[in-house]
């Protein structure tokens, strides 16, 4: 996919008519605004700029281009987002060529994932036993269809022979993860006599499969064993199913198993999804809270479900996430809980959910001693991405544990919190911030920026490489190769751009700035080498390292 065509796509879109399918926008000065589809906000700092053909938010800093918006508000990979706004652009993407998008290894494995979706509901449809199981575990034809529920015959050759018969090598099955290659180098397949669950990425391809078995038998799960196109702790299942609808609800129901995902769907609530047999991890917070403000935990009843819907809630609450916890009885599970109490039953316990926080703590009571409920209260709060985060749940946690907020936060050392997942543009240093912003909005002014060596005097990684990228790359071509972060911070950026009257102070602060540094510079560099002839007893040497110091001293005193 060559830039000019994307471009093309941008310059044919109106952003605005775009966003506003989404998003209420009113317009400010020449730009637009409104509240944020991507945090829950009461104060709108969504901004949309027409003629940068940007969009950033001043809250929770998501930003990008009407490509970027269109992906992240639907649940779409790039390049699926990029076909839709390309027909309605009236551009038709040349799908041949853009297949080089996908790398081959990859590709081979999303082929014989979907040659084997095939086999698995083709071989359904040939068993008698299989199709009982799933009637007495009513799940109707309809639902068959949607999740394309498939079966494995139990026999061991049947599959890997039936992708040896359509031409794909062992090796590349194997990486698959759809046969399993033992210590003897016996090659068969993984799923035998069990109910076929297919994962779906968000795009909508088969990336793996889950298994059930019929009947007793160990495990009672099984998984497309990990590779380059499956991962547990990225994927959930039925997110492509439940994408749209959660985007439109603004929240997320998030269960643990894939009957109960298809029985939530079945009777409604399809903004469910499920976690595929593996803890939550950062991965999945962060995929999800891109989609919606809001997630529901639906786990067991049990006290194993119950310890994970804990763990759960609190990393969400970590990542500013809107948290709320059903509880089931004891031996329920959401798909047992459905089939007897109907959608009446789980809208009550919907209606009665937990506070996320509120149900951590009312965990953390009935099992811990009073130190480890500080403990915990002091890992938390450690744990909060955004500590401004901190402000939000110390009232709450105070009134839970009966414990002042000023003994909450005395508890908790400042040196504990993890930089590295601090956003970066808040740890950034005003020079380095300054330099940066500077070199963004007026790039016509990065040949004198380097002249004053502005790149040596920034501090952090961040500044560095962006810094790198900003002499490296066109502002055509710039966006493309940003990280979140680097085009989050570009973006806001441009969106914090000075008015002409403005800018000649600013350029005239920062290059005294940047002048003062280079002199500290000089002088430092200076100074080592009349310390190194003061050792060597050099006068010659001293007394020219003087006067150089004196020129450099003097100069910067006459401004
Ligand atoms: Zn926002």
């Amino acid at each position: 996919m060559n830039r000019e065509v994307i471009q093309e796509i941008k310059d044919r879109l109106d952003v605005i008519s775009i966003v506003e399918r989404y998003v209420p926008l009113q317009r400010v000065g020449s730009r637009f605004r409104g509240p944020c589809p991507f945090h829950q906000e009461t104060k709108p700092s969504f901004y949309v700029d027409p003629n940068l053909g940007l969009y950033h938010c001043f809250g929770c800093n998501a930003s990008g281009d009407i490509i970027d918006f269109y992906c992240k508000i639907n649940g779409l990979e790039f390049y699926d987002g990029l076909v839709e706004l390309a027909k309605e652009a009236g551009i038709s993407l040349d799908l041949k060529k853009s297949k080089s998008f996908v790398p081959s290894k990859r590709k081979v494995l999303y082929e014989i994932n979907s040659v084997c979706l095939d086999f698995f509901r083709k071989s359904l449809k040939k068993s008698p036993n299989a199709i009982a199981y799933l009637k007495q575990r009513n799940i109707s034809q309809d639902l068959i269809d949607e999740f394309k529920i498939g079966y494995a015959p139990d026999l061991w050759e049947c599959l890997k022979n039936y992708l040896i018969k359509k031409g794909y090598p062992l090796s590349s099955c194997v990486e698959a993860g759809v046969v399993v290659k033992n210590e003897k180098n016996r090659i068969y397949d993984r799923f035998r006599g069990r109910i076929i669950f297919p994962i779906l990425d968000i795009s909508g391809r088969c990336i793996g499969f889950g298994g059930r078995i019929i009947g007793d038998g160990e495990p009672k799960y099984l998984n497309t064993s990990e590779n380059e196109v499956f991962k547990k702790g990225e994927n959930l299942y039925g997110l492509y199913q439940a994408r749209r609808e959660i985007s439109l609800k603004k929240s997320v129901i998030l269960t643990e198993g894939y009957i109960d995902v298809i029985r939530l769907h079945q009777h409604g609530y399809k903004n469910s999804c499920g976690v595929l047999g593996t803890a939550l991890t950062n991965s999945h917070v962060k995929r999800l809270s891109r989609l919606c403000p809001k997630v529901i935990l639906i786990f067991d009843g049990d006290e194993a479900g119950q310890k994970a819907a804990f763990k759960s809630a609190q990393l969400f609450l970590a990542h500013g996430i809107k948290v709320e916890v059903v509880e089931l009885p004891e031996d329920e599970d959401v798909d047992t809980y459905l089939q007897k109490y109907g959608n009446k039953g789980l809208d009550k316990l919907l209606e009665r959910a937990n506070e996320g926080l509120a149900f951590c703590a009312k965990m953390i009571k009935l099992i811990n001693s009073p130190r480890e409920v500080i403990d915990w209260c002091r890992e938390f709060i450690n744990s909060l991405e955004d500590p401004a985060l901190k402000g939000f749940y110390l009232p709450t946690l105070s009134r839970e544990f009966g414990i002042s907020e000023v003994e909450l936060t005395r508890s908790t050392k400042k040196g504990d919190l993890k930089q590295g997942i601090l956003p970066q543009d808040k740890i950034l240093s005003i020079g380095d911030r300054e330099v940066l912003r500077f070199a963004i909005c007026f790039p016509e002014y990065l040949e004198e920026l380097r002249a004053l060596d502005a790149g040596d005097y920034l501090k952090s990684n961040f500044s560095k490489s962006l810094w790198e990228k900003l002499n490296n790359y066109s502002p055509e071509e710039i966006l493309y190769n940003l990280d979140d972060k680097e085009r989050s911070f570009y973006i806001e950026s441009l969106f914090l751009k000075q008015r002409k009257d403005d800018f000649e102070k600013f350029w005239s602060d920062l290059k005294g700035f940047l002048k003062k540094r280079q002199k500290e510079k000089k002088l430092s560099e200076l100074r080592t080498e009349l310390m190194r002839a003061q050792m060597e007893h050099n006068n010659e040497k001293i007394n020219y390292y003087l006067s150089q110091i004196n020129e450099v001293l003097k100069y910067k005193d006459n401004g």
